[in-house]
C-alpha cells in the first residue's frame, strides 16, 4: 500500500484554504501554515464579487474556468455552511451595468449581443422600478442573474474550517521560512515553529510567494496592485443587485452596508487608505446613487492583488522540483476562481487532469527562461 502523502500549503488566504479543504476531503493529510490570521492578506480586502461574466476575461482558458468556478459556489457554500457552521454571506441579487446616456446604452446592449452570455437588457423603466434609489436619467442596464458575490473573508474562514473538520491542521501566526529541497525532490517546510516534513509543498502566499523560490533559483514574478475600498451604512436598504458599472461598483452587504470600490495601483505595496481615494470613491458612487452623501462612513481599507505579468494565475507544479506546486497570482478574481482552483491543483497533485480546462497557460514555470535569459527584472 503506499504512503499517504504530506501536504504543506504555504497561506491560509482564499486560494490555499480552498485548496486545503479540497484536499482533506480527498482524504490527503494537509498543513496550511499562515503568518498572519486566516484571510489577512488581498482575501480580506476583496469585494467578494464573482463576476464571470462582467469581468470579460480576455484569455478563453480563463473564461472558461471563471464560469466553472461561480457555477460551483452556491452548492459549495452550503456545503461549507454545514460542516463549519460559517455563513460566506451569498448573495444572488444579481449584477447591473447601467449606462448613463445613449451611446453606453447602444455599446452595452452591442456587448451583451457579441458576448453572448447570460445576461438581459433593462429598460430605464424596468430599472428605476426595481432600484429606487439610482439616480434619474440612466438609460437602461445590463442584468447579470447569475452573477453573485459573497464576503471573501467569511467565505476563507469556511474553507479552513472545513478543511480542519476534514482532518487539516491550521498553523497559524506561523511562518514558513524556507523549503528543504534534495535531489530535486521537496522534503519539508521550514517554519518559524516546527519543521514539517512532506512530500508536497504548495506555494499559495499572495503576491509575496516568490520571496521562498529565490533560494532555489526559481522565479514566481508577481506585482502587487494595491486596491482600496469603502464602506458605508444606510437607514434603509439603497440597492438589491450589485452595481457593476466601468468606472466603479457598489456592493451591497448585510446589514445596509455598501462597499464602494475599488481604486487599482499597480507596484504599491504602501498599507493604509488615502483620503484622495476616499473622495473619489465616495463622489462617483453618489454620481450613480445620490442618497450615499447622507450614508453613514463606516471603513475604508485597502489590500494587494496579486499580478503576474501576463495576469493570469499561476496553477500547477514546478518541473524543477518534484512535489513543489503554484497556487498564486489571481490578481483580481482569486476570490471567483478559489473553486475551481482548487479542483484543478487537487487533480494536478494527483496527476490527473480536469476535463474542460487546460493548464499550460497557468503553468508557473512560465517565466523561468527568461529569468534564466536575462529578461525578467
Ligand atoms: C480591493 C480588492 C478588491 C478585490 N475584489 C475582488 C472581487 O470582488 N472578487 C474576486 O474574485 N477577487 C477580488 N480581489 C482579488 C482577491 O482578493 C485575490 O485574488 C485573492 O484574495 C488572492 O488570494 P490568495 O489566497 O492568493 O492571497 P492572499 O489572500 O493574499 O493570501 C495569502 C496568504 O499567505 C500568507 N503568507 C504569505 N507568505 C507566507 C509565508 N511565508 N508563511 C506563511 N504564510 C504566508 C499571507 O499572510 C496571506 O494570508 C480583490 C482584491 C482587492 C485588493
Amino acid at each position: 500500500m503506499s504512503r499517504q502523502r504530506e501536504v504543506v500549503i504555504i497561506g491560509g488566504g482564499v486560494i490555499g484554504s480552498s485548496l486545503g479543504y479540497q484536499l482533506a476531503k480527498q482524504g490527503k493529510k494537509v498543513t496550511i501554515v499562515e503568518q498572519s490570521d486566516l484571510a489577512s492578506g488581498a482575501s480580506g480586502a476583496a469585494a467578494g464579487m464573482l463576476a464571470a461574466d462582467c469581468e470579460q476575461f480576455e484569455h478563453p482558458e480563463l473564461q472558461t474556468m471563471a464560469k466553472m468556478s461561480r457555477d460551483l459556489f452556491p452548492a459549495l457554500i452550503h456545503e461549507l455552511r454545514k460542516i463549519s457552521g460559517i455563513d460566506a454571506g451569498l448573495n444572488q441579487q444579481g449584477f447591473l451595468t447601467p449606462a448613463r446616456d445613449k451611446q453606453e446604452a447602444e455599446n452595452l446592449q452591442a456587448e451583451l449581443l457579441a458576448a453572448g452570455t447570460g445576461g438581459e437588457w433593462w429598460t430605464p423603466e424596468k430599472l428605476s422600478q426595481a432600484e429606487p434609489a439610482l439616480t434619474e436619467g440612466l438609460t437602461g442596464a445590463i442584468y447579470r442573474s447569475d452573477e453573485i458575490q459573497v464576503i471573501p473573508s467569511k467565505l476563507t474562514e469556511a474553507f479552513a474550517y472545513s478543511a480542519q473538520a476534514e482532518g487539516a491542521v491550521l498553523l497559524r501566526q506561523t511562518e514558513a521560512t524556507s523549503i528543504q529541497v534534495q535531489d530535486k525532490r521537496v522534503q519539508g517546510v521550514q517554519t518559524s515553529g516546527v519543521f514539517l516534513r512532506c512530500d508536497q509543498v504548495v506555494l499559495a502566499g499572495g503576491w509575496r510567494t516568490e520571496q521562498l523560490l529565490q533560494p532555489l533559483g526559481l522565479t514566481l514574478p508577481l506585482e502587487p496592485v494595491k486596491g482600496e475600498i469603502v464602506e458605508v451604512r444606510t437607514r434603509v436598504p439603497l440597492l438589491q443587485a450589485t452595481l457593476y458599472a466601468k468606472s466603479i461598483y457598489i456592493v451591497p452587504k448585510p446589514g445596509n452596508r455598501l462597499w464602494i470600490g475599488a481604486t487599482s495601483i499597480p507596484g504599491d505595496s504602501s498599507e493604509g487608505v488615502s483620503a484622495d481615494s476616499i473622495v473619489r470613491l465616495l463622489s462617483e458612487a453618489a454620481k450613480w446613487i445620490p442618497e450615499i452623501r447622507n450614508a453613514q462612513f463606516e471603513r475604508a481599507w485597502a489590500g494587494h492583488r496579486p499580478k503576474s505579468p501576463d495576469g493570469l494565475p499561476y496553477l500547477g507544479g514546478f518541473q524543477e522540483i518534484q512535489g513543489l506546486f503554484a497556487a498564486a497570482g489571481h490578481y483580481r478574481n482569486g476570490i471567483l476562481l478559489s473553486a475551481m482552483t482548487a479542483r484543478l491543483l487537487a487533480s494536478e497533485m494527483e496527476g490527473t487532469t480536469t476535463p474542460g480546462i487546460n493548464l499550460v497557460p497557468f503553468r508557473p514555470d512560465r517565466f523561468q527562461h527568461q529569468l534564466e535569459g536575462g529578461l525578467i527584472r
